[in-house]
């Protein structure tokens, strides 16, 4: 049978597209694609022609039979989203389950990953990391989920929307405190690319004090939670202790 190959682009800067990765689009029989006009557009610009078929959230489903059915007849499928790594925050979890869950070779042709990129020029810890995807919309919500990980010790990894990361960062000052460390990457690989680091504090006040800090595309990054300093102090428990019996015999 075929094999799915599943192909990062480039998140903005289309120099970051790997020649691996034109040398795969090129020879697949078939490319997958969250969007397809999107795609074409890409492809175009490196002057390749494919044949694509949709792939997204709402015909995943359907499209993991036909796929198969393709891979049963020997042809070989490329897998790509609108920007970066398929499957991160974007479709194709289905599909490789089920291509990897019966038996079909399922191939990464690594490249751009928006929170790979902001953590590794973030200055933040980078040896333990927390991927958490998009915050839910509804405002309760996220709150609860960010106060679910206020004790989280790895650094905490958000992807949001331009007109939500203002409401989130007000919440990240609510839940993690003012003076917890956060940094946030926006439009990176592109023109405007922007780091804004410091405490949750001052980059809420940054970005609410110029509009411009709030358009284009965010990868939020926090500090994890210090370590509770160990409790090692056992003299205190013993003179308490003392205290008890002395208490008791008296
Ligand atoms: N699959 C993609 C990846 O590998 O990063 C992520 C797709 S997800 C639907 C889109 C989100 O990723 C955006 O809302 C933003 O949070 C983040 N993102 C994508 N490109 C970005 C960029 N150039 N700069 C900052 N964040 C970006």
């Amino acid at each position: 049978p075929g094999r799915l190959y599943v192909v990062a682009t480039p998140i903005g800067n289309l120099d970051d597209m790997t020649t691996r990765a034109l040398a795969v689009l090129a020879a697949v029989d078939v490319v997958a694609a969250e969007d397809t006009r999107h795609t074409q557009n890409l492809l175009s610009h490196f002057g390749l022609q494919k044949t694509l078929c949709s792939l997204h959230q709402h015909n995943e489903r359907g499209r993991v039979d036909y796929l198969k059915a393709l891979l049963d007849e020997g042809k070989t499928v490329a897998l790509v989203s609108d920007a970066g790594t398929p499957l991160i925050s974007d479709p194709g979890a289905m599909l490789v389950t089920e291509l990897r869950a019966s038996g079909y070779a399922v191939i990464p042709v690594p490249g751009a990953c928006a929170l790979i990129a902001a953590l590794s020029a973030s200055g933040l810890p980078t040896d333990r990391f927390t991927f958490e995807g998009f915050l839910p919309a509804k405002p309760s919500n996220r709150r609860s989920a960010l106060q679910r990980l206020a004790g989280e010790q790895r650094t905490l990894v958000f992807y949001e929307a331009p007109h939500r990361i203002q409401d989130m960062l007000a919440d990240c000052v609510a839940v993690f405190g003012a003076d917890r460390e956060i940094c946030i990457g926006r439009e990176l690989t592109k023109t405007f690319e922007t780091f804004i680091s410091g405490t949750a504090g001052a980059v809420n006040e940054a970005v609410a004090a110029d509009h411009n800090q709030s358009r284009g595309e965010f990868v939020v990054m926090i500090k994890g939670a210090e370590a509770e300093a160990p409790s090692d102090d056992l003299t205190a428990v013993t003179v308490d202790l003392e205290a008890l019996l002395r208490n008791l015999k008296s």
